[in-house]
């Protein structure tokens, strides 16, 4: 890795993005907390989506918790084919890039552009000490389920299942809290693979 993150270019969408006390740019699917907020999980119905777990944060108002997603800005991102660093559209066709642990199913973590997937896996200390163990999924295209809470264990631990987006039965018996992305035959890299030799290059 670079010594820096400051080091690394910023693909120009993510250049705009809101940015960190110490500067650094903001994933589109962070969560940020304002000084008021309990940190409470809260609740709403709808007809679209039955229950479903709803968020008061505006990106670059307060604190962001890296590590932490936006249930709104996750599934925005997830149903629309945005990129869940930039947030700008992936072009329908395009290939696009998913960052996971070694043969994952299904990611929780939106889909990225080629370079936004270049730029955090240089940057992120996460993703970066995992090395090998990390792998990128290239697809065109994946499909969507839904991971609901369906309670709460006698020790307070969420209990939670996957349904079919639109499943009726879910929107009665469970609460949305994400979507979950599996890709359509992807072709696996580990990450260092895939950023030595396959991934767009970061132009200062
Ligand atoms: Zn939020
Ligand atoms: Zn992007």
């Amino acid at each position: 890795m670079s010594s820096s993150w400051r080091d690394v270019p910023m693909p120009p969408a993510v250049a705009r993005l809101p940015r960190n006390s110490a500067g650094r740019p903001v994933p589109g699917n962070i969560a940020w907390y304002e000084a008021d907020d309990d940190g409470a999980i809260l609740v709403t119905r709808d007809d679209e989506l039955g229950g479903h777990v709803t968020c008061p944060c505006t990106p670059g108002r307060g604190t962001p918790r890296f590590g932490e997603q936006c249930p709104m800005q996750q599934r925005l991102l997830m149903r629309q084919r945005r990129c869940g660093l930039c947030t700008q559209a992936i072009t329908p066709l395009a290939q696009l890039v998913f960052v996971g642990e070694s043969d994952a199913a299904y990611y929780l973590e939106p889909p990225l552009h080629p370079l936004c997937a270049a730029y955090a896996l240089k940057v992120c200390p996460v993703l970066h000490a995992a090395g090998e163990s990390i792998e990128v999924a290239l697809t065109t295209s994946y499909t969507l389920a839904e991971d609901r809470i369906t309670g709460v264990s006698a020790d307070g631990a969420l209990r939670r299942a996957v349904f079919p987006v639109g499943d009726p039965a879910a929107h009665h018996l469970a609460v949305l809290e994400f979507y979950l992305a599996f890709p359509h035959t992807p072709e696996r890299l580990t990450a260092p693979t895939w950023l030595a030799q396959h991934a767009p290059k970061l132009l200062p």
